[in-house]
């Protein structure tokens, strides 16, 4: 299987080779058609599969084949909610790399630093924005971010997040997104809690289990 097969377009292969990425992990080929298809995911998988591609893949093909008008100012399209700082630098390193030879813009909003940096990101313009809970509410609870136009959500490391005591934050986010969107969630562990939000957030998962 190569990500050939995998329908990703040429822009996005090339990124690949450039980052030596020869074949799809396991989970990339199960999460990637699925992903392109509109098809909500839910994943119960660990950092170090391959999980980040997995879904930042599909997302940047799905963004690039429909980009935002050149004239109009850019909406959030994609919003990827990870529970800590370095999880998300890494993750926007990953699409960085990912997407360098699209047109697509990515920002980081994370806690434990300067907050105008973020604005100044946000105001020029973002197709996909990576963010820890924290610090992606204080920025919603200033009116400095629109999620009205977020089309695919992802959660990452719901689990983490749930213990980090993010879960409300998590909630009161989703719900200044469209209900009709695609959902991506990701979580090592099942536990009630995160059952009963699976329940209320996907529709019709494909299941995929590394
Ligand atoms: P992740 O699970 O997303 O944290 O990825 C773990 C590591 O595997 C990262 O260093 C990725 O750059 C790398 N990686 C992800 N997908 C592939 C692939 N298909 N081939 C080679 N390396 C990969």
């Amino acid at each position: 299987m190569t990500f050939h097969d995998l329908q990703i377009v040429p822009s996005i292969l090339k990124a690949l080779s450039m980052e030596n990425y020869t074949a799809p992990t396991p989970i990339q080929e199960q999460s990637i058609p699925a992903v392109l298809a509109g098809r909500d995911l839910l994943g119960c998988a660990q950092t170090g599969t391959g999980k980040t591609a997995a879904f930042a893949l599909p997302i940047i093909q799905l963004l690039s084949e429909k980009p935002s008008k050149p004239s109009s100012h850019r909406p959030i399209r994609s919003l990827i909610l990870t529970p800590t700082r370095e999880l998300a630098i890494q993750i926007d390193d990953n699409v960085k790399a990912y997407s360098r030879f699209t047109d697509l813009r990515c920002a980081v909003i994370v806690g434990g630093v300067s907050q105008k940096d973020q604005e100044r990101a946000l105001n020029r313009g973002a197709d996909i924005v990576i963010a820890t809970p924290g610090r992606l509410m204080d920025l919603l609870n200033q009116n400095l971010i629109q999620l009205r136009h977020v089309q695919v959500l992802v959660l990452d490391e719901a689990d983490r997040m749930l213990d980090m005591g993010f879960i409300n934050d998590v909630k009161k986010i989703i719900s200044k997104m469209p209900a009709q969107r695609q959902t991506l969630f990701f979580s090592a562990t099942m536990p009630a809690e995160i059952a009963n939000l699976v329940k209320t957030l996907l529709v019709n998962p494909v299941k995929v289990e590394i």
